[in-house]
């Protein structure tokens, strides 16, 4: 069978694994990381840096497809891959996700709504930034950003330089804080032949910058959730999108507005796995090898509840609850703030 080369040796990266090996393909991990998660489901691992070329020809040269677990994958090595075989999803989406600044524009330019933001260098430009945008806000940096990490919130303009400084002279953006409501992600999904299909939009609860919890149905009403699936359509397009990608809304009686875009699989989607016959992994295993894309219809109402660190003192508990699947990422230490698996409760099935 085909072989599938996989960026990225995390959850998520051993989840499309799985995904991958039941659809019969033979899986290939590249990782830097000793031990990675996905090592003990792959077929074959390489344990290398993104700046060994070599190392990256010979996995290139192995696989016949390449995606990606995280979308901070540096260019060098993007071009080393590309000489060999396709990248799914591809460049573009890449470079428009890399870097918040790009993706606000990239937003803006299709229509849809954003956080207020300013490019910010200096000291000047922050002060600038928050004379239009205010407080409070959120300084983030442009790259690397993950789990709320490179990021300081202002509730006042005297926060300016304490939020500077968080940022260590990393490029940033100030964004205008949005009451919003609630959160809410889509999970789409776009065929080789651009065919689209979102799943249901989750509701999201985060804690201390991490997913906490997903819920389904999302309180949304039938046009806002019209809202949320077209525009996530629109964003596939614009990029000849090929594989699943997370959008991340805010609910505001102004409308969705886009927090930000996962050109990946996404941790808000991992109620997919038992609330569709065909989850995000398969997903985006299928439009990545070029198949055509499955059911993602949702057959029932789910709480997904990420693990993270000590909270895996509750799997003796859970275990216990017949109607909650277990996805544990077999990561050897606990650490707090390390996701180290979820669970899936269904809550009704219609
Ligand atoms: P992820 O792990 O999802 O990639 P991240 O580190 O990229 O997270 P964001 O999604 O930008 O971070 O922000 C994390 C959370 O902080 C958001 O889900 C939201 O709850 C809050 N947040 C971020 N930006 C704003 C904003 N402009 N206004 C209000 N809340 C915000
Ligand atoms: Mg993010
Ligand atoms: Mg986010």
């Amino acid at each position: 069978g085909a072989t599938i080369g996989i960026l990225g040796g995390g959850q998520l990266g051993r989840m499309l694994s799985v995904a991958a090996s039941r659809l019969g393909f033979v899986t290939h991990i590249f990782e830097p990381g000793a031990n990675p998660p996905a090592g003990h489901v792959a077929d074959q691992v390489t344990m290398a840096s993104y700046d060994d070329a070599a190392a990256l020809q010979t996995f290139a040269q192995s696989v016949d497809v390449v995606t990606y677990e995280f979308e901070n994958i540096p260019t060098a090595a993007l071009d080393v891959i590309e000489a060999h075989c396709p990248i799914r999803p591809g460049r573009e989406a890449l470079r428009v996700s890399q870097d918040r600044l790009t993706e606000k524009g990239f937003l803006q330019d299709l229509g849809l709504q954003t956080a207020p933001y300013a490019d910010i260098v200096t000291q000047s430009d922050l002060e600038a930034a928050l004379e239009t945008i205010g407080a409070p806000s959120i300084l983030k940096t442009r790259r690397f950003g993950y789990d709320g990490k490179g990021q300081a919130r202002l509730k006042s303009t005297e926060d300016a330089g304490s939020a500077l400084a968080d940022m260590a002279g990393a490029p940033s953006i100030l964004e205008g804080f949005i009451e919003f409501s609630h959160e809410v992600s889509v999970i789409a999904a776009r065929g080789i032949t651009g065919e689209v299909s979102c799943y249901d939009p989750g509701e999201n609860i985060h804690r201390d910058g991490i997913l906490h919890t997903t819920t389904l149905p999302a309180r949304l009403t039938g046009s806002q959730r019209m809202d949320a699936i077209l525009l996530a359509g629109k964003i596939l397009n614009a990029l000849d999108y090929v594989g699943v990608m997370g959008v991340e809304l805010f609910v505001t009686p102004k409308g969705l507005i886009v927090n930000e875009i996962a050109p990946r699989v996404h941790n808000s989607g991992h109620w997919t796995q038992n609330g569709c016959a065909v989850d995000q992994f398969e997903q985006h295993i299928r439009a990545i090898a070029g198949w055509p894309l499955g059911d993602g219809q949702r057959h029932s109402d789910i709480v997904m509840e990420n693990l993270i660190g000590l909270d895996m003192d509750r799997l003796d508990d859970l275990i216990k609850q017949s109607d909650t699947a277990i996805h544990l990422y077999g990561k050897a230490e606990t650490k707090p703030g390390r996701k180290m698996g979820h669970f899936n409760t269904i809550q009704r099935t219609s």
